[in-house]
């Protein structure tokens, strides 16, 4: 059994919730599919969310308009008239009304978390429509029956496993299941989800709990390429990766995967393909325990990175220093993404600034303190094991014109990190691609 991943690209139109549907009924095996929300439509969720925190109930209601005009039309595209019409036209008809129910009082988190899920409910009532009139026996298993996470926010893996294999053993008929990415319940039984993009998540945690043949995320691109094609013209997919390197490039900003979609998968050894919806025959990129060694797989580049600096005079021999500096962050709930010391200071970096006030004012206690804002860790990855001599060089000779804020290397084998202003970023990417894949 596979667990096959769709996003909301691959979904993005009646054409691809069409084409969608032909590349999963295809297969003999009873394979699980997980659907993200069509495209754009989490975006303006979050947009009535945020209408509604406002007291904005005629923006809200604007943007609820133009969503439900998407979605009318695109089921007119599907289901011209009948039953399978109705039937879709009451899954879709239930989320609008929800939507507009919030539309009459506060909005609370628990409303935002339940509007954030109606996405990806409307995909998978319209595909398992769409399968049924197509004569396929499909199965909905509902996420919010079987996906749940801990306090800790992690995913409460016995909990899962149990739950979806009582739903899955409640369906022997079944040729297919779907079941909806993103959304889950949290330890108090309410509607919550796994971040944006959590879709991949989904996907994994499922693979990992039944323990699947493979994982395949079927997205917009042939592959993991060997840099962000939004950014350098002419990347190119990287056939095979070890997991600890696309773990590196999922977390440094390489969006085709979700950060957090690598370790179950990873813990479980089962393997994860990325595959094209448009292109299903190009082979993408498989990521498993066994990868080519010795080479440079590709780069990506995490955004809003801040740099903090503690200088001290006193941290000459002076142990319990860098103790306290991480002391100072963790009691901020504040993760460090890259560090770099010297005798008499160290810089570490943040992604997420919002104690980071709080954060400067505490670490005046042991030091000078700076900060630089607007810059990004660019994230050299591949099997960099450190008795390879040269790649080092090779990278920093790329970035020669280029001011460098940090280095950091050594922490793994798997990944070069330097941080730049915001501003050199795409320079930086294109000289790497340039230096180091042509
Ligand atoms: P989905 O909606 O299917 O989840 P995403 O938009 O989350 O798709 O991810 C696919 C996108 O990731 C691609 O369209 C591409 O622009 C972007 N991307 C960024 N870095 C990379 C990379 N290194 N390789 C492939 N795609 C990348
Ligand atoms: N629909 C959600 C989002 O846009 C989850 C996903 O697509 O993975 O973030
Ligand atoms: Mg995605």
């Amino acid at each position: 059994m596979k667990v096959l991943k769709f996003g909301g690209t691959s979904v993005g139109s009646a054409k691809r919730i069409e084409h969608v549907a032909d590349l999963i009924s295809a297969p003999l095996e009873r394979n699980i599919v997980v659907l993200s929300a069509m495209s754009g439509t989490t975006n303006s969720l979050v947009e009535i969310s945020e209408y509604l925190y406002k007291g904005n109930v005629p923006g809200a209601q604007e943007t609820i308009n133009a969503l439900q005009a998407k979605y009318t039309a695109t089921l007119s595209e599907l289901f011209p008239d009948g039953e399978s019409r109705s039937a879709a036209d009451a899954a879709v008809g239930r989320s609008f009304a929800l939507l507009r129910s919030y539309c009459t009082s506060p909005l609370t988190a628990s409303g935002e978390k339940e509007i954030l899920a109606q996405g990806e409910l409307m995909s998978t009532a319209i595909m398992q429509t769409l399968l049924t009139r197509r004569g396929i026996r499909t199965a909905l298993l509902p996420a919010l029956d079987y996906m749940r996470t801990l306090a800790s926010g992690e995913p409460d893996m016995d909990y899962i496993s149990s739950h979806l294999r009582r739903l899955i053993e409640l369906e022997p008929e079944a040729d297919i299941f779907i079941t909806q990415g993103y959304i889950c319940r949290n330890d108090h039984g309410g509607v919550d989800n796994l971040k944006r993009g959590g879709s991949d998540y989904t996907a994994s945690i499922i693979g990992a709990v039944l323990d699947a043949d493979e994982i395949q995320i079927w997205t917009d691109i042939d592959g993991m390429h060997n840099n962000d094609p939004r950014y350098v013209e002419g990347t190119r997919p990287v056939r095979r990766l070890h997991f600890e390197e696309a773990a590196e490039l999922a977390y440094f900003g390489a969006k085709i995967l979700h950060p957090s979609c690598v370790l179950p998968a990873k813990l479980h050894n089962i393997p994860v393909r990325l595959l094209n919806t448009m292109e299903p025959e190009a082979p993408g990129t498989l990521i498993c325990n066994a990868a080519p060694d010795g080479t440079i797989k590709a780069i990506a580049a995490k955004d809003g990175i801040t740099a903090i600096k503690i200088k001290s005079g006193r941290m000459l021999l002076a142990y319990g220093f860098l103790h306290k500096v991480f002391e100072t962050f963790e009691n901020h709930r504040t993760s460090i993404d890259m560090i770099a010391t010297s005798e008499v200071g160290v810089t570490l970096t943040i992604d997420n600034d919002s104690r980071l006030a709080a954060i400067v004012d505490d670490l005046k206690h042991f030091g000078t303190v700076t900060v630089d804002t607007d810059m990004v860790i660019i994230c050299i990855v591949g099997d960099l094991e450190w008795h390879n001599c040269g790649f080092e060089t090779r990278v920093l000779e790329a970035l020669a014109d280029i001011p460098v804020r940090m280095i950091s290397f050594g922490g793994s084998n798997y990944n070069i990190s330097v941080v730049v202003q915001a501003c050199d970023k795409v320079k930086a990417l294109r000289a790497l691609s340039a230096k180091l894949f042509q």
